[in-house]
């Protein structure tokens, strides 16, 4: 069938690098742009000194399915990344899009608008494509904490796994709606975002301490008496993950904060061998490596796709947290 024809030409794994602009703290600071870019290929310039103290500039390629400019819009980012795994989910596909990077690259702002697009695009198949044939959308928005999950629709109530005999693992109490329009969406999003965590001093600081999930569900239901609860079709993840350079925070004086840099590099170590494993075909996926993966697990098994969008800072005075997460990227394409 075309459905078919048209899965199979979506890549299983999809890795794509966004450079954001130089900011202003950066261009006062005199930082410079040190990432040069072209087509799908990308060089870090890193400055480095001598023994003697000469200067000189080492470079660093990578090649990856996608390199997204500075100058490319978030309509661009979403039809390169997204847009073509949003039919696949129709049809038993289990779709996931991380943000990898560090705090400041342009993770939120990346994915803040994909779902939003996604579920406009979900609703106009479910209205034309799919007229009454009983699907229907369904929202959660979540938070992995330290390693403990949060209800971002339903006041961070805390809430438990737990795994039935399936390989299924499902988030006990999860809120979820049942959405029919992008507006609801919208102030769903709008919702969950004010709930993550921001600590005490406001800012981005804890936000960037945790990983935050939301998922697009399709469920089907073929019973019109609906007497039987929809059953789920395929699903969309959007993965706002950790800042990458928190997982080194494990020397840290304070100990909260270390046992968070411990689960956050454990988490992000276990989602690459996942996904390396997924890539690979390998029957044995490692989910127990963190609560960030033992909850991806659903989406893991089966038909999947994978989006991982690796977000840089282009300035000098990021180079070593933009190559960590250039290097991370190229474990898992
Ligand atoms: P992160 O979530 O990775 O910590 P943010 O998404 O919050 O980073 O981005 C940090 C700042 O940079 C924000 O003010 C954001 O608006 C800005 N920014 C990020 N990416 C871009 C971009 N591609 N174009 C313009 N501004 C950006
Ligand atoms: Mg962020």
């Amino acid at each position: 069938s075309t459905d078919k024809e048209r899965a199979n030409n979506v890549a299983k794994i999809k890795v794509v690098v966004r450079k954001r602009p130089l900011n202003k703290k950066e261009i006062a600071k005199k930082e410079e742009d040190i990432i040069t870019i072209d087509s799908n290929s990308l060089t870090v310039h890193e400055r480095k000194l001598k023994v003697d103290l000469t200067e000189y500039v080492e470079k660093h390629e990578f090649v990856f399915d996608a390199v997204l400019n500075e100058g490319v819009s978030n309509d661009n980012v979403y039809a390169e990344t997204v847009e073509p795994v949003v039919p696949l989910i129709f049809q038993r596909t289990k779709a996931t899009c991380f943000a990898y990077g560090q705090t400041g690259s342009g993770k939120t702002y990346t994915m803040q608008p994909l779902p939003l697009k996604a579920s406009q695009d979900i609703l106009r198949l479910m209205h034309h494509t799919y007229r009454n044939q009983g699907f229907q959308l369904n929202v959660s928005f979540f938070e992995i904490y330290g390693g403990k999950v949060f209800d971002l629709l339903n006041d961070r109530k805390k809430l438990f796994m737990r795994e039935d005999g399936k390989q299924q693992v499902c988030i006990v109490g999860l809120q979820e709606y049942v959405v029919a329009k992008v507006e609801t969406i919208k102030e769903l999003i709008e919702k969950g975002n004010a709930a993550r965590s921001t600590g005490t001093t406001g800012a981005n600081e804890e936000s960037s301490r945790s990983h935050a999930i939301l998922q697009l569900c399709i469920k089907r239901s073929t019973d019109l008496t609906e007497s039987k609860p929809a059953r789920i079709v395929g699903k969309l993840s959007f993965i706002d993950l950790a800042g990458s350079e928190r997982g080194a925070d494990t020397t840290d004086n304070d100990k909260q904060t270390r046992i968070e840099g411990a689960e956050i590099n454990k988490s992000l170590l276990a989602l690459k061998e996942c996904i390396r494993a997924l890539d690979n075909d390998q029957g044995h996926i490692p989910f127990r490596g963190s609560k960030l993966t033992e909850v991806l697990r659903d989406s893991f098994v089966g038909d999947s796709r994978t989006v991982m969008i690796s977000c840089i800072s282009p300035s000098s005075g990021s180079c070593e947290h933009t190559l960590n997460t250039l290097r991370y990227a190229d474990r898992v394409k």
